[in-house]
């Protein structure tokens, strides 16, 4: 039996190096058009930064280890590019002499991955992408050789933002021009806010909602005719699926965009599969079509689908997208769907915020996080996650995306053990009180107002009820609110008004602990989810220009 792959690394070698091990007899022949196979995409803007000093430090296999260790025929440098179905049979070019082949299979791998999204305004030649070691190369080539001074990277999603850190770490003056409201608009703005202010507090200038509509030989030119120093320009717009070629040989296209493919990785033709960032993927959440472009699905999908080839039954399931970043020591993570995703979806959602500790307050260098989990209101079960901070972010995204998977509920994430020491967590773990306040919400003990609401209820007629300290409130404050610290509240009830009152503390907890006292007293109280921190990413996200109090 042969099995031809197309493209040689994350979905293809995975692929290709799991059918060896289950079948030590099958024929495989993997086709990838640039000069390397088995290279680590996410690794390309580090070695831009010089984190990562050696170009070979990317390579993890040569066609040469893996001849040796898996009898894989590697073909380097060879773009396949028509598929014949009916012949079962593949043409392609040698990209460096122009030779043309032919080869013919019995099961056909396509992992052809994704290609940068082409840029189309005047000038937009001078820009560089960023997919491969070539074009890292070419970047990092540039930062050295021309002397660059100043890049604008166009695009605010994963690649162009972990670029424009580590051209930065270069030394560079950095602009980051971004179409949407927010970089990585997968995240909710609150939730993104403290990433885009360490990028700023870093030097970076973030031109948000902002559109390139030229590249000149020195300057971007925005769409506000603002014109940005550009010694270096990178275009990052996204990427799309590399899926002509399979289009063309009548392969069933998907409606997100990529190729369509069923539970098995099997296209619509029976003899062909797909995977990776060109495959469709199928949201386990909302049930949609969607393109995911990461590479745990990539190597994740490459794996079961050698097993599929190989006629071994292996359980697979559907995705659910989960992603992470960091830059100057900020992360941000998310799992599953986003509050956007969520109402996009159609779905009913309750969401909750918590500012835990990294790890107990007492043990040196615990840091705040933001953490958020959607909920559904029937069920309790968890629809999406997300968490930033300096430091514990990963691993709390990690136990949600697992809490996803497995169908848990908020009130189960109350009753999760997990392990503890004071360097590590607290005691009550992150997610352990992200459960407690989630808990708190879906069995409506403490109804709750998200920050995006605050102002129409205040205008509605609700009054704000700070029960922060003193000292709290005069570093920093909601306008208008009206301070009765908690301590003090059973003493001065009578000082709160009638009518809808919105109390909040600095992170939600203490403002629960005083929606409580005062619904029991007959006040209608409800807490500002999140607290203080969360309507001030909030607000500083929705207007970064008029921002009033320094991000603590
Ligand atoms: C700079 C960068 C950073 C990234 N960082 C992260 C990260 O931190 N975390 C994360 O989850 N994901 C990250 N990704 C995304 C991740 O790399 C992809 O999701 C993953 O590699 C997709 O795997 P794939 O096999 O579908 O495609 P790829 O790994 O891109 O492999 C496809 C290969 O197929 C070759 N090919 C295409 N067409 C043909 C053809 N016709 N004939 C022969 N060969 C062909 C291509 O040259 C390519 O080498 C990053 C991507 C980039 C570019």
């Amino acid at each position: 039996m042969k099995t031809i792959i197309v493209g040689g690394v994350a979905g293809g070698m995975s692929a290709a190096t799991r059918l060896r091990r289950l079948d030590e007899h099958a024929e495989i022949t993997v086709y990838e058009q640039g000069p390397h196979v088995s290279f680590a995409n996410c690794g390309l803007p580090y070695f831009i930064g010089g984190v990562i000093d050696a170009e070979e430090s990317l390579l993890l296999q040569t066609p040469d280890s893996l001849w040796r260790r898996f009898r894989l025929d590697i073909r380097v440098n060879s773009r396949i590019v028509a598929i014949d179905p009916a012949t079962k049979t593949v043409t392609g070019t040698n990209v460096l002499t122009g030779e043309e082949f032919t080869d013919s299979y019995d099961s056909l791998i396509l992992s052809p991955g994704a290609s940068p999204r082409q840029l189309t305004i005047p000038g937009a030649q001078r820009a560089l992408s960023l997919r491969d070691v070539p074009d890292a190369v070419r970047i990092k080539d540039a930062v050295d050789g021309i002397d660059a001074a100043t890049a604008v990277i166009l695009g605010g999603g994963f690649i162009g933002v972990e670029v424009a850190e580590n051209l930065r770490h270069r030394g560079m003056q950095v602009t980051l021009v971004q179409q949407a409201a927010t970089i990585l608009p997968q995240f909710d703005p609150e939730m993104i806010e403290p990433l885009q202010a360490t990028l700023e507090s870093n030097g970076i200038t973030l031109a948000l909602g902002r559109t390139a509509v030229e590249v000149t030989s020195t300057e971007v030119v925005l769409d506000n005719g603002q014109r940005v120093s550009a010694d270096l320009v990178i275009s990052a717009i996204g990427v799309t699926a590399d899926a002509e070629f399979a289009a063309q040989a009548g392969l069933r296209m998907g409606t997100a965009g990529g190729i369509w493919v069923d539970e098995n990785h099997r296209t619509s033709n029976p003899d062909i599969f797909a995977v990776g960032d060109a495959a469709q993927k199928h949201n386990v959440l909302t049930g949609s079509d969607q393109m995911i472009w990461l590479a745990n699905l990539a190597n994740r999908h490459g794996r079961a689908v050698a097993d599929v080839v190989a006629g071994v039954d292996s359980p697979e399931r559907d995705s659910q997208g989960t992603g992470i970043i960091g830059a100057f020591g900020m992360v941000a993570a998310i799992t599953g769907l986003s509050e956007k995703g969520a109402r996009f979806a159609g779905l009913d959602y309750r969401v909750v915020h918590a500012h835990p500790g990294s790890h107990a307050g007492y043990y040196p260098g615990s840091a705040t996080l933001a953490l958020k989990v959607i909920f559904d209101p029937e069920t309790g079960k968890i629809l999406g996650a997300q968490a930033t901070g300096t430091e514990g972010a990963d691993k709390r995204i990690d136990v949600l995306a697992t809490a996803i998977y497995a169908g848990l509920t908020v009130d189960d994430l109350m009753n999760l053990e997990l392990a503890y020491a004071p360097q590590f967590g607290s005691a009550k773990d992150a997610v352990n009180q992200l459960g407690y306040a989630a808990n708190n919400v879906w069995h409506q003990r403490t109804p709750s107002v998200q920050w995006h609401e605050l102002e129409a209820r205040v205008a509605a007629g609700a009054t704000i009820l700070d029960v922060r300290t003193e000292t709290e409130n005069s570093e920093a404050a909601i306008p208008g609110s009206l301070l009765i610290p908690v301590d003090d509240l059973r003493a001065r009830i009578a000082e709160v008004p009638d009518g809808e009152v919105i109390v909040h503390c600095r992170v939600g907890q203490r403002g629960h602990t005083a929606t409580q006292l005062l619904r029991q007293n007959g006040k209608n109280a409800h807490n500002l989810d999140g607290g203080y921190l969360t309507w001030l990413a909030g607000t500083e996200s929705r207007g970064r220009t008029q921002r009033v109090l320094a991000f603590p």
